[in-house]
């Protein structure tokens, strides 16, 4: 079966393990970076199928496209090449914008991969489509690496468009991407035999799910082109906007317990600056209006689908 390839460029920093806590060179694969877009495109995978299905069926569906975990070590149902562009220098210091002082090292802006994703014989035509859905829902809505939902490892997948005029232009063309997932999605249940009555409300699930439009919201404007103030403004905060301490999961900065966030924020290119695009999945119904209070402190107005946040 065709092999995907597509080139991935970091519009914002890129914050890989390897990178931070590692004292060897890069490897091979580069950061551990093939490993770790796996990791997102099943994030991705299981939050957009998840809102169609039930949990069983879940496992089932991810296992066809991504492999078992059993087999991931062995035979997964693809493999992947990830190679930099170019020379990709010596790893920087990364100011995070926190108080204490920046040591967290990254590479800059800016940097470029060529990913292939070969498909091994059992592959069929639909889990391949499935894997693409998922890639394309990652590449527009998510990111990679440490405090991906919070603006750093934001890509663009240079084969489609990589910058937008205004956030109303930015907004059509992520309600073009994820309709198109959506079908495309639908398609691979429906090869697989799946009934997708379930559609699931978000707040019903355990973990993070994406039920469309309704859920992914665009910011205002521009906030500027310095990358570095842009993700201080956006990165959010330890103190809960509404007061709780310590036990506020609005934005998953519990103290204890460091649960993922359902807030998952990351930026987008426009002519004249960065964007934050927003994409809230209301797990947590008693501190959802923490999050929805960061939301509006941030500027966002409507969602996708016309909505009020
Ligand atoms: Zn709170």
């Amino acid at each position: 079966m065709a092999e995907l390839k597509f080139t991935i460029k970091f519009i914002t920093p890129l914050l890989i393990h390897g990178v931070i806590h590692g004292t060897e060179p890069p490897a091979a694969d580069h950061l551990g970076l093939a490993k770790a877009l796996r990791g997102c495109w099943r994030f991705w995978f299981r939050a957009a199928v998840g809102n169609m299905v039930s949990d069983d069926e879940l496992r089932r569906l991810e296992s066809s496209v991504f492999g078992s975990a059993e087999e991931e070590t062995g035979g997964a149902k693809f493999r992947m090449r990830v190679e930099p562009v170019g020379d990709l220098g010596d790893p920087a210091v990364i100011d995070l914008g926190l108080s204490r002082p920046a040591t967290t090292k990254g590479y800059r802006e800016g940097c470029e991969f060529q990913v292939s994703v070969l498909p091994r014989g059992r592959m069929t035509n639909d889990e391949r489509r499935a894997l693409s859905a998922a890639i394309s829902l990652w590449g527009h809505l998510g990111a990679v690496g440490q405090r991906a939902r919070r603006g750093f490892g934001s890509p663009v997948i240079l084969s489609g468009k990589t910058s937008f005029n205004s956030p109303r232009g930015l907004e059509h063309y992520l309600r073009t991407v994820i309709e198109q997932t959506e079908k495309m999605l639908q398609e691979f249940l429906k090869a697989k035999g799946v009934s997708t009555a379930t559609g699931r409300a978000p707040g019903s699930s355990a973990c993070f799910t994406l039920g469309g439009l309704g859920q992914v919201a665009v910011g205002p404007a521009s906030r500027g082109t310095d990358i570095d103030a842009v993700l201080k403004q956006v990165h959010g905060t330890n103190q809960c906007l509404k007061g709780c301490r310590d036990s506020c999961s609005g934005l998953g900065h519990a103290v204890a317990g460091r649960l993922a966030s359902p807030v998952f924020l990351r930026l987008h290119k426009l002519d004249d600056g960065y964007c934050p695009v927003v994409t809230w999945s209301r797990s947590d119904g008693g501190h959802s209006d923490c999050a929805r209070q960061w939301l509006l402190k941030l500027g966002f107005g409507s969602y996708l689908s016309g909505d009020p946040i």
